[in-house]
């Protein structure tokens, strides 16, 4: 059995170890389920030491026992001062170091004597020797340091052939790195590095307090922020929020008997949607991109030189950070490999080629294909009723849940169809529709009313699609099984279902007839499509029309049927036709 080396990641907010076991890299749990130890140190009252959680939840009531984000101090050569005593930084990260020794140890059921540990790629040698020093009061022998970066692109793809361009993007906590690498081979190699000390999800947190603070002050004419025990309330419930965001389009901020005022307990209860939450957070964004651009002219690339972006630190689960990036770059950053484990990964499995173990690959769980709805909106600067919204997106780790929220078009909607496909095209019609239903009932409301859509896909490929009125409640499902399966064969498949949406049941008439499958062009294939759509509906409408009416949706119906027979016909005044008869009954 080869040795017990670990890797480790101390952060500034949190740290993780794990091991490269039997071929697998593993995080070890550091209590119950959870991977990740917050980089806090605390003394208790009694004298005995706190390591992770529980320090951290001292700090917010006596930061004079605690310490955190120490990691900004190492190579400093000023003592920190907890609980009236004086330590060297070194002797602060040593202790969270023996509290993951401690930890793998007990997991492993052996001695851990050695380990790699990443530090920042800007990381002096003063902050790199102080970091070595920590291990080694720690009772560990710090085989190599290595950048994060670095261990980053190493779990991302330990063993890929060729040599490619890629930029690290680190938003941690409390610190945002952005690192331009080259990886050749096994060598991985950083260009440029750049960042700032002190921006992170812990800002993010901040914006949202700020929010709830005026919305006491508002509602309520009460100022928070003078009272210690609430404020660490609502950072908890703020940060709570920041991620639920991540997920949903909308979060309540709820925190009961915030405080008292004339006796009276102050509750709080505030919506906050993803789209305010984005705008609080934008400036941030902004700056993070233009370390970016700093980095990439300091390793003398252009944006196109660039073959992927690793995504790494909690706060990249951010759909605006890793939208923006997407903006930018014109590059779907990679987000398969937690976001939170991903250099301690990295370190073990540089740990683990240093222990002589066979290089593992991080074998995770993802989606092979991005799965979402339509809706009315913007395709190639013309307004258009089938542009694709994609919920779950490719190499996206399983299970995931992810909701949008979408809004009526018209006044008295009641109905509203969620189409579901599979695909990348920003054209829904170019994809491969999955399945389909109806939210019916809906109440009588402006414009604008708030239905909220998600996709939840489990390991097995299940795909459950839920579309809920926020307002009322009102729900309805459904459930494709086979969501991943499903297309094994894809490129047939594929093929298969786009000539049935775009003939409808005529597919294999035309296709006998040798029909020119494109009708025309692009135009002429979505009137096609618009034709199909809109025959169903009238034909579901034929059930509730009174006499009169079925008559002329019947003629409607039959014209536009004659059209689509006809390659050559002009759709359009029959498909005008049938749709003015559609909306004069309003269905
Ligand atoms: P790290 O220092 O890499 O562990 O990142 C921690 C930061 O990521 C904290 O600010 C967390 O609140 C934030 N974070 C964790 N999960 C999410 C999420 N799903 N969405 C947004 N931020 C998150």
């Amino acid at each position: 059995m080869s040795e017990n080396i670990v890797g480790i990641d101390l952060g500034t907010t949190n740290s993780e170890v794990a091991i490269v076991r039997d071929g697998r890299v593993e995080v070890i749990p550091v209590a119950g389920e959870i991977r990740i130890l917050p980089s806090v140190v605390g003394l208790a009252s009694d004298g005995a030491l706190l390591v992770g959680e529980s320090a951290r939840n001292q700090y917010v009531l006596h930061p004079e026992r605690s310490v955190r984000s120490i990691k900004r101090r190492m190579g400093e050569n000023s003592p920190v001062t907890m609980a009236g005593k004086d330590y060297s930084p070194q002797e602060i990260s040593a202790m969270i170091l023996r509290r993951l020794r401690d930890i793998a140890e007990a997991h492993l059921g052996g001695p851990v004597n050695k380990a790699v540990i990443t530090v920042p790629a800007y990381f002096s040698d003063a902050q790199r020797q102080a970091t070595r020093e920590a291990g080694e009061i720690a009772g560990l022998e710090v085989v190599r340091i290595i950048n994060e970066p670095t261990a980053a692109a190493l779990a991302y793809e330990s063993s890929h052939a060729g040599s490619r361009k890629a930029l690290v993007y680190d938003l941690g906590g409390g610190t945002f790195d952005v690192s331009v690498v080259n990886l050749e081979a096994d060598v991985v190699e950083v260009l440029a590095s750049h960042g700032n000390n002190h921006l992170g999800g812990d800002d993010f947190d901040q914006k949202i307090v700020a929010f709830a603070l005026e919305h006491l002050k508002h509602e309520h004419g009460i100022d928070a922020s003078q009272s210690p025990l609430a404020m660490a309330r609502l950072l908890r419930a703020a940060e709570t929020a920041k991620i639920a965001l991540s997920d949903q389009p909308y979060v309540t901020l709820a925190e009961e008997y915030l405080l008292e005022q004339n006796g009276v307990p102050v509750h709080l209860s505030v919506e906050i949607s993803r789209l305010d939450y984005e705008a609080m957070i934008e400036p941030y964004i902004a700056e993070t991109l233009e370390a970016v651009h700093t980095a990439l002219s300091g390793a003398h690339l252009t944006v196109s030189e660039i073959d992927e972006i690793l995504l790494v630190g909690g706060a990249t689960r951010t759909p605006l950070v890793q939208r923006r990036l997407e903006e930018d770059l014109g590059v779907q950053p990679r987000a398969e490999v937690d976001p939170d484990l991903c250099v301690a990964m990295g370190a073990a499995i540089q740990a683990g080629v240093i222990a002589g173990a066979q290089t593992p690959t991080v074998l995770v769980d993802v989606t092979p294909y991005t799965f979402g709805t339509s809706a009315i909106g913007d395709l190639d600067g013309a307004p258009y009723p089938y542009c694709f919204v994609p919920l779950i997106r490719k190499n996206t780790p399983i299970p995931v849940s992810k909701s949008e929220a979408f809004y009526t078009v018209f006044d008295g909607q009641t109905r509203v169809d969620i189409n579901v496909y599979q695909g990348e095209d920003r054209d829904a019609l170019n994809d491969i529709e999955i399945g389909r239903f109806t939210i019916d009932g809906l109440r009588d409301a402006p414009a604008g009313n708030a239905v909220i859509t998600t996709f939840s896909l489990d390991v097995n490929g299940i795909l459950q699609v839920t579309s809920r009125e926020k307002d009322t409640g009102l729900a309805h499902s459904i459930t494709i099984d086979n969501a991943i399966t499903r297309f094994a064969d894809e490129k047939l498949i594929a093929a298969r279902a786009r000539i049935d949406v775009l003939f409808g049941e005529r597919a294999d008439e035309k296709a006998a007839a040798g029909t020119d499958e494109d009708g025309g062009g692009a135009d002429g294939r979505r009137l096609r499509v618009e034709a199909a759509a809109l025959i169903e509906k009238a034909e579901r409408a034929l059930a509730t029309a009174g006499a009169e009416d079925a008559e002329d949706l019947v003629d409607g119906i039959e014209a536009l049927k004659e059209g689509l027979a006809n390659p050559e016909a002009d759709l359009k005044p029959a498909l005008d036709a049938l749709a003015d008869l559609l909306y004069y009954l309003d269905t």
